[in-house]
Protein backbone atom coordinates (compact mmCIF):
# COMPACT_ATOMS: atom_id res chain seq x y z
CA UNK A 1 0.00 0.00 0.00
CA UNK A 2 1.47 3.31 -1.13
CA UNK A 3 1.44 6.15 1.48
CA UNK A 4 0.27 9.51 0.82
CA UNK A 5 3.23 12.23 1.31
CA UNK A 6 1.63 13.38 4.30
CA UNK A 7 2.13 9.87 5.91
CA UNK A 8 5.80 9.62 4.80
CA UNK A 9 5.97 13.16 6.04
CA UNK A 10 4.55 12.18 9.96
CA UNK A 11 6.65 9.12 10.09
CA UNK A 12 10.12 11.10 9.35
CA UNK A 13 8.88 13.44 11.95
CA UNK A 14 8.11 10.26 14.21
CA UNK A 15 11.70 8.79 13.70
CA UNK A 16 13.27 12.00 14.26
CA UNK A 17 11.24 12.63 17.40
CA UNK A 18 12.16 9.35 18.75
CA UNK A 19 15.83 10.17 17.51
CA UNK A 20 16.18 13.18 19.62
CA UNK A 21 14.96 11.42 22.80
CA UNK A 22 17.72 8.80 22.54
CA UNK A 23 20.79 12.09 21.44
CA UNK A 24 19.17 13.85 25.03
CA UNK A 25 19.59 10.48 26.70
CA UNK A 26 23.00 10.16 25.70
CA UNK A 27 23.87 13.79 26.26
CA UNK A 28 22.53 13.56 29.85
CA UNK A 29 24.55 9.76 30.09
CA UNK A 30 27.57 12.02 29.15
CA UNK A 31 27.62 14.60 31.16
CA UNK A 32 27.20 12.93 34.65
CA UNK A 33 30.80 11.04 34.47
CA UNK A 34 32.72 14.78 34.07
CA UNK A 35 31.20 15.68 37.71
CA UNK A 36 32.44 12.48 39.07
CA UNK A 37 35.70 13.07 37.35
CA UNK A 38 36.04 16.56 38.66
CA UNK A 39 35.52 15.25 42.38
CA UNK A 40 38.32 12.68 41.83
CA UNK A 41 40.89 15.74 40.74
CA UNK A 42 39.55 17.10 43.49
CA UNK A 43 40.27 14.20 45.96
CA UNK A 44 43.93 13.47 44.47
CA UNK A 45 44.98 17.34 44.93
CA UNK A 46 43.63 17.96 48.48
CA UNK A 47 45.43 14.21 49.19
CA UNK A 48 48.32 15.51 47.93
CA UNK A 49 47.79 18.53 50.11
CA UNK A 50 47.77 16.97 53.23
CA UNK A 51 50.62 14.67 52.31
CA UNK A 52 52.43 18.32 52.12
CA UNK A 53 51.52 19.32 55.41
CA UNK A 54 51.96 15.66 57.40
CA UNK A 55 55.67 15.79 55.70
CA UNK A 56 56.50 19.30 57.19
CA UNK A 57 55.30 18.73 60.21
CA UNK A 58 57.11 14.95 60.56
CA UNK A 59 59.99 17.97 59.76
CA UNK A 60 59.14 19.91 62.61
CA UNK A 61 58.76 17.04 64.87
CA UNK A 62 62.77 15.52 63.58
CA UNK A 63 63.56 19.08 64.12
CA UNK A 64 62.55 18.59 67.97
CA UNK A 65 63.98 15.45 68.46
CA UNK A 66 67.44 17.49 67.29
CA UNK A 67 67.40 20.21 69.26
CA UNK A 68 66.40 17.76 72.33
CA UNK A 69 69.74 15.30 71.56
CA UNK A 70 71.69 18.32 71.37
CA UNK A 71 70.52 20.27 74.95
CA UNK A 72 71.82 16.56 76.26
CA UNK A 73 74.71 16.96 74.24
CA UNK A 74 75.80 20.55 75.51
CA UNK A 75 74.66 19.67 79.10
CA UNK A 76 76.88 16.57 79.58
CA UNK A 77 79.51 19.10 77.87
CA UNK A 78 78.79 21.59 80.70
CA UNK A 79 79.15 18.64 83.30
CA UNK A 80 82.60 17.82 81.92
CA UNK A 81 83.93 21.34 81.67
CA UNK A 82 82.99 21.73 85.37
CA UNK A 83 85.00 19.19 86.65
CA UNK A 84 87.59 20.51 84.47
CA UNK A 85 87.52 23.90 86.46
CA UNK A 86 88.12 21.95 89.53
CA UNK A 87 91.79 20.72 88.61
CA UNK A 88 92.51 24.28 86.80
CA UNK A 89 96.69 25.32 87.05
CA UNK A 90 96.08 28.88 86.30
CA UNK A 91 93.68 31.91 85.27
CA UNK A 92 94.14 31.91 81.79
CA UNK A 93 92.89 27.78 81.56
CA UNK A 94 89.84 28.99 84.37
CA UNK A 95 88.93 31.22 82.28
CA UNK A 96 89.27 29.50 78.58
CA UNK A 97 87.47 26.93 80.25
CA UNK A 98 84.32 29.08 81.86
CA UNK A 99 84.17 30.66 77.76
CA UNK A 100 83.62 26.99 77.01
CA UNK A 101 80.56 26.28 79.51
CA UNK A 102 79.61 30.11 78.46
CA UNK A 103 79.09 28.54 74.92
CA UNK A 104 77.00 25.27 75.96
CA UNK A 105 74.53 27.49 78.00
CA UNK A 106 74.13 29.67 74.87
CA UNK A 107 73.28 26.36 72.92
CA UNK A 108 71.32 25.26 74.89
CA UNK A 109 69.15 28.61 74.66
CA UNK A 110 69.20 29.00 71.43
CA UNK A 111 67.93 25.10 71.07
CA UNK A 112 65.00 25.78 73.52
CA UNK A 113 64.07 28.93 71.57
CA UNK A 114 63.95 26.32 68.61
CA UNK A 115 61.90 23.58 70.53
CA UNK A 116 59.41 25.71 71.90
CA UNK A 117 58.93 27.91 67.89
CA UNK A 118 58.12 24.17 66.22
CA UNK A 119 55.86 23.60 69.00
CA UNK A 120 53.93 26.57 67.69
CA UNK A 121 54.71 25.75 64.26
CA UNK A 122 53.53 22.29 64.71
CA UNK A 123 50.10 23.99 66.65
CA UNK A 124 49.55 25.92 63.94
CA UNK A 125 49.96 24.05 61.30
CA UNK A 126 47.82 20.58 63.18
CA UNK A 127 44.51 22.82 62.38
CA UNK A 128 44.88 23.19 59.15
CA UNK A 129 45.94 19.41 58.87
CA UNK A 130 42.85 18.32 60.86
CA UNK A 131 40.42 20.26 58.57
CA UNK A 132 41.84 18.98 55.62
CA UNK A 133 41.38 15.46 56.63
CA UNK A 134 38.12 16.25 57.33
CA UNK A 135 37.20 17.98 53.81
CA UNK A 136 39.21 15.11 52.42
CA UNK A 137 36.80 12.62 54.19
CA UNK A 138 33.64 14.95 53.19
CA UNK A 139 34.93 15.02 49.40
CA UNK A 140 35.35 11.45 49.60
CA UNK A 141 31.79 10.42 50.95
CA UNK A 142 30.43 13.25 47.94
CA UNK A 143 32.53 11.57 45.52
CA UNK A 144 31.12 7.90 46.54
CA UNK A 145 27.30 9.05 46.46
CA UNK A 146 28.06 10.84 43.12
CA UNK A 147 29.35 7.35 41.78
CA UNK A 148 26.13 5.27 42.96
CA UNK A 149 23.82 8.00 41.06
CA UNK A 150 25.96 7.32 38.14
CA UNK A 151 25.91 3.95 38.33
CA UNK A 152 21.71 4.20 38.63
CA UNK A 153 21.31 6.81 36.35
CA UNK A 154 23.60 5.00 33.94
CA UNK A 155 21.44 1.76 34.16
CA UNK A 156 18.17 3.94 33.83
CA UNK A 157 19.14 5.74 30.99
CA UNK A 158 20.49 2.12 29.33
CA UNK A 159 17.19 0.65 29.74
CA UNK A 160 15.31 4.15 28.71
CA UNK A 161 16.96 4.10 25.58
CA UNK A 162 16.99 0.45 24.77
CA UNK A 163 13.25 0.96 24.87
CA UNK A 164 13.51 4.18 22.48
CA UNK A 165 15.71 2.23 19.77
CA UNK A 166 13.75 -0.64 19.53
CA UNK A 167 11.15 2.36 18.89
CA UNK A 168 13.35 3.74 16.26
CA UNK A 169 13.47 0.41 14.73
CA UNK A 170 9.81 -0.07 14.44
CA UNK A 171 9.05 3.30 13.28
CA UNK A 172 11.81 2.80 10.22
CA UNK A 173 9.63 0.37 9.31
CA UNK A 174 6.92 2.67 8.50
CA UNK A 175 9.59 5.56 6.73
CA UNK A 176 9.67 5.42 3.04
CA UNK A 177 13.07 4.10 1.77
CA UNK A 178 14.77 6.42 -0.23
CA UNK A 179 12.76 9.21 2.30
CA UNK A 180 15.00 7.10 5.29
CA UNK A 181 18.26 7.27 3.42
CA UNK A 182 18.36 11.28 2.39
CA UNK A 183 17.20 11.57 6.40
CA UNK A 184 20.14 9.62 7.51
CA UNK A 185 22.57 10.96 5.54
CA UNK A 186 21.19 14.53 6.81
CA UNK A 187 20.80 13.65 10.46
CA UNK A 188 24.78 12.26 10.54
CA UNK A 189 25.21 15.69 8.60
CA UNK A 190 23.51 17.71 11.05
CA UNK A 191 25.88 18.97 14.55
CA UNK A 192 22.54 18.98 16.42
CA UNK A 193 21.15 15.76 14.65
CA UNK A 194 18.47 16.90 13.58
CA UNK A 195 16.73 15.98 9.50
CA UNK A 196 13.37 17.22 9.73
CA UNK A 197 12.52 19.95 11.44
CA UNK A 198 9.10 22.39 11.71
CA UNK A 199 8.58 25.96 11.22
CA UNK A 200 9.03 28.31 13.91
CA UNK A 201 8.47 31.67 13.93
CA UNK A 202 8.51 31.74 10.08
CA UNK A 203 11.98 29.82 9.86
CA UNK A 204 13.61 26.71 9.61
CA UNK A 205 14.20 25.47 13.16
CA UNK A 206 17.10 23.56 12.17
CA UNK A 207 19.31 26.70 10.59
CA UNK A 208 16.98 29.56 11.63
CA UNK A 209 16.70 30.77 8.60
CA UNK A 210 13.43 32.63 7.32
CA UNK A 211 11.40 30.55 5.41
CA UNK A 212 8.92 33.01 2.65
CA UNK A 213 5.20 32.98 3.23
CA UNK A 214 3.93 30.75 -0.11
CA UNK A 215 7.19 28.40 0.70
CA UNK A 216 5.09 28.07 4.51
CA UNK A 217 1.97 27.74 2.65
CA UNK A 218 3.14 24.85 0.84
CA UNK A 219 4.77 22.91 3.82
CA UNK A 220 1.00 23.29 5.69
CA UNK A 221 0.10 21.74 2.76
CA UNK A 222 1.53 18.46 3.41
CA UNK A 223 1.53 17.32 -0.22
CA UNK A 224 5.44 17.77 -1.60
CA UNK A 225 8.70 17.01 0.45
CA UNK A 226 9.99 20.39 1.09
CA UNK A 227 13.49 21.53 2.02
CA UNK A 228 15.25 24.06 3.42
CA UNK A 229 16.71 25.72 0.77
CA UNK A 230 19.50 26.86 3.38
CA UNK A 231 20.23 23.76 5.25
CA UNK A 232 18.54 20.81 3.21
CA UNK A 233 16.49 19.57 6.43
CA UNK A 234 13.14 18.23 5.67
CA UNK A 235 10.42 20.78 7.00
CA UNK A 236 7.47 19.60 7.83
CA UNK A 237 4.29 21.33 9.31
CA UNK A 238 4.39 22.28 13.03
CA UNK A 239 0.97 20.98 13.38
CA UNK A 240 2.60 17.47 13.29
CA UNK A 241 3.92 18.41 16.82
CA UNK A 242 0.30 18.56 18.45
CA UNK A 243 -0.90 15.35 16.79
CA UNK A 244 -1.56 11.90 18.01
CA UNK A 245 1.19 9.92 15.51
CA UNK A 246 -0.89 6.85 14.49
CA UNK A 247 2.43 5.39 13.54
CA UNK A 248 3.51 5.22 17.17
CA UNK A 249 0.28 2.80 17.84
ZN1 LIG B 1 17.19 25.26 7.37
Amino acid sequence: MEQTVEQKLKALYELQTIHTQIDKIRQVRGELPMEVSDLEDEVAGLETRIQKIKGELDELEDSIVTRKNMIKEALAATKKYETQLNDVKNNREYDAISKEIEIQGLEVQVSEKKIKEHGFEIANRTDGYQKALADLAELKKNLELKKAELDTITSETEKEEAVYLKKAEEAEKHTDERLLIAYNRLRNNAKNGLAVVTIQRDSCSGCFNQIPPQRQLDIRQRKKIIVCEHCGRILVDEGFALEENPVAE
